[in-house]
């Protein structure tokens, strides 16, 4: 029997338990799945943030950690984890994150916000609205998620740059890399969606010399890591009008603090992070596909790269 560690927050062991022992069984793996395996019995962590593991020296026996989340910011500058890490890729998560981006990206496209708040002015006040085709959209991460929420917009008809730390082709799409690279995939967009995980390399990556360069009145829209961008940049730039709108779901404090500018400011949107969570049917698949993959000697998918951080 496999000692799999279910480390992730309590209040997560009754969305996960079952899905998670289904997928052990269709893979063919017997696993001993709990929440209190002595530490140097268990095999396998499974893990989230704000679950009881903070240590992993204990776990001297363990193979590897499979992170319930995809960000793993939070647990790859742990000094104690000594074993390999493994991010979450759920076709579940991805496919909420495309609804989230598509949704955002077509109210802003739309002005959808005209017609939803204006409604009862009486006003019959006809105004043209552009094809996607006519409106740059510009997604900074070109990874599991990015890619799919930047193929989703280009064949709605966006013309969609996208921006990633190595060079890419991806049909129907304009990609960029690097420094450069991300001067030309933000100057004139008019929308941006961030997408990138926090790193040192990412951290403000949006700040008052990057937010120059959209479109005046361009809209941001960040599912990716609060810390992408600099606070007091964004809301200067949304001031000035330079920026337009911001959607934000993820923030440098959450849950964001009631007293937050954010809250009230009538050009941001605040999400509270949801916009994709891990869904524990397709996810518990993907770890159990893993687990399997690693006592059958192939090498585990998605292990995160520390050097890189992520
Ligand atoms: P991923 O597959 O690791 O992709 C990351 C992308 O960012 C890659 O294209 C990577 O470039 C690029 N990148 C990283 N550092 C860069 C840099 N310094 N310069 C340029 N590009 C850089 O990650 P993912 O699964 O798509 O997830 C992205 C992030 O979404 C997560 O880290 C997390 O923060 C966030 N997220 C949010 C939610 C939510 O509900 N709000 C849910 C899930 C995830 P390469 O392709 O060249 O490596």
């Amino acid at each position: 029997m496999i000692n799999v560690l279910f480390a992730a927050p309590a209040h997560q062991w009754d969305a996960y338990h079952a899905p998670l022992s289904r997928a052990f069984a269709s893979v063919g793996i017997g696993v001993n799945l709990s929440r209190s395996h002595a530490a140097a019995a268990v095999d396998y962590l499974i893990y989230a943030p704000g679950g009881p593991v903070t240590d992993f020296t204990p776990f001297t026996r363990a193979r590897a950690v499979l992170s319930l989340w995809a960000g793993v910011e939070k647990i790859v500058t742990n000094p104690s984890l000594h074993l390999p890490l493994a991010r979450m890729v759920d076709p579940g998560l991805a496919q909420g994150m495309v609804e989230y981006v598509t949704g955002h990206v077509l109210r802003h496209h739309l002005g959808m916000d005209a017609d939803i708040i204006g409604h009862s002015s009486g006003n019959w006040v006809q105004r043209r609205v552009p094809l996607a085709a006519e409106r740059p959209v510009t997604v900074l991460g070109l990874g599991e998620l990015g890619r799919a929420c930047a193929r989703m917009l280009a064949q709605i008809g966006f013309p969609v740059t996208g921006w990633s730390q190595s060079a890419k082709t991806i049909p129907g799409l304009h990609c960029l890399s690097g420094p450069v690279g991300l001067i030309s995939a933000l100057r004139g967009a008019q929308i941006i969606v961030s997408l990138l995980p926090l790193t040192p390399d990412t951290t403000d990556i949006l700040n008052a010399e990057t937010l120059a360069l959209p479109a005046r009145g361009a809209a941001i829209i960040n599912p990716g890591r609060g810390a992408l961008i600099d606070d007091a940049a964004l809301l200067a730039a949304l001031d000035s009008g330079q920026i337009g709108h911001a959607t934000l779901d993820v923030f440098r404090t959450e849950p964001l603090p009631r007293d937050d500018p954010f809250w009230a400011h009538p050009r941001i949107t605040v999400t509270p992070h949801i916009a994709a969570e891990t869904r524990p049917d397709t996810a518990s698949q993907v770890i159990a596909d893993n687990i399997r993959r690693a006592e059958a000697g192939e090498p585990m998918l998605y292990l995160v790269d520390r050097s890189k951080g992520y």
